[in-house]
């Protein structure tokens, strides 16, 4: 039997493999709880480049969108028409956050307003919820990578910074990550979506979960059924949260007065 027939007959298998960490990344519990974490960079960032992850994560709501539009971290500021910081209720429970903006996203500077963007809007009615109510809709890239590429790894860390104020701000109960792109750029792993769907992953401390792309989903529709499942799966994983959290303390056992 090789390694792979061994690890099937344990049911060990699909293994997530972690990305090497990029030194412009220091991040905490950004890999799922079940594979190690990813050793921290030890090289010197420049003095520009620390002193702009210190403005970052301090950003105030009221300056978080001017910053975005800002930015000159990477290429995109030079092709894109305008930057897309987010879009909601600036203290959701709920967060979302998809790849980068298209076309349509970057025109009007909002996330998710074209097609796929009309179906993450059915997808939340079928919730019971909307954009903006408790709701927060972000992507990891802020600006549209030209012809709607996937992101480069070096864009995606530029920009994480931001993602991670915005999750500071928020404070989110939940995450989802829509489609690969998102999920394992959050996840810090080489993955597939189908071995990363139907668990509860963590990143920077709060629970995350994983399902198809809109966009995806506009291309494949039996999928959205297992789309279904995964929403499910979160708004279960939300209630039990609350739940949790009004549970009374435990009752405190009388001991008696030895005296
Ligand atoms: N796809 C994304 O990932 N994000 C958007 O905002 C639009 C399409």
């Amino acid at each position: 039997m090789d390694r792979s027939e061994i690890l099937h007959e344990l049911g060990l298998l699909p293994i997530w493999r972690l990305r090497a960490p990029t030194p412009a990344s220091p991040r905490e519990d950004s890999v799922p709880s079940t594979v190690a974490p990813a050793a921290r960079p030890t090289q010197e960032l420049p003095a520009s480049a620390s002193d702009r992850l210190r403005r970052i994560a301090t950003l105030e709501w009221r300056d978080f969108a001017r910053d975005v539009d800002a930015c000159t971290a990477c290429g995109l500021c030079k092709t894109r028409n305008k930057s897309v910081p987010g879009v909601g209720d600036a203290h959701a429970q709920w967060l979302f956050v998809g790849e980068a903006p298209g076309a349509e996203e970057d025109a009007k500077g909002e996330p998710f307003v074209g097609q796929a963007g009309r179906l993450l809007d059915n997808m939340l009615a079928a919730l019971g919820m909307k954009r903006g109510a408790n709701v927060y809709i972000a992507n990891v890239l802020k600006c549209r990578p030209p012809g709607n590429r996937t992101p480069e790894p070096s864009e995606a860390e530029s920009c994480r910074p931001y993602l991670d104020r915005q999750i500071e701000l928020i404070k989110p109960s939940l995450i989802v990550a829509l489609g690969k792109s998102a999920a394992t750029t959050l996840l810090n792993v080489e993955a597939t979506i189908a071995s990363l769907r139907g668990r509860v992953h963590r990143y920077r401390g709060v629970p995350l979960l994983v399902t198809y792309h809109p966009a995806y989903l506009l291309r494949n529709l039996p999928d959205k059924a297992k789309a279904w499942e995964d929403l499910c799966l979160a708004r279960a994983t939300m209630q039990r949260m609350h739940a949790d959290a009004n549970q009374p303390p435990p009752l405190q056992t009388e001991v008696p007065d030895p005296n």
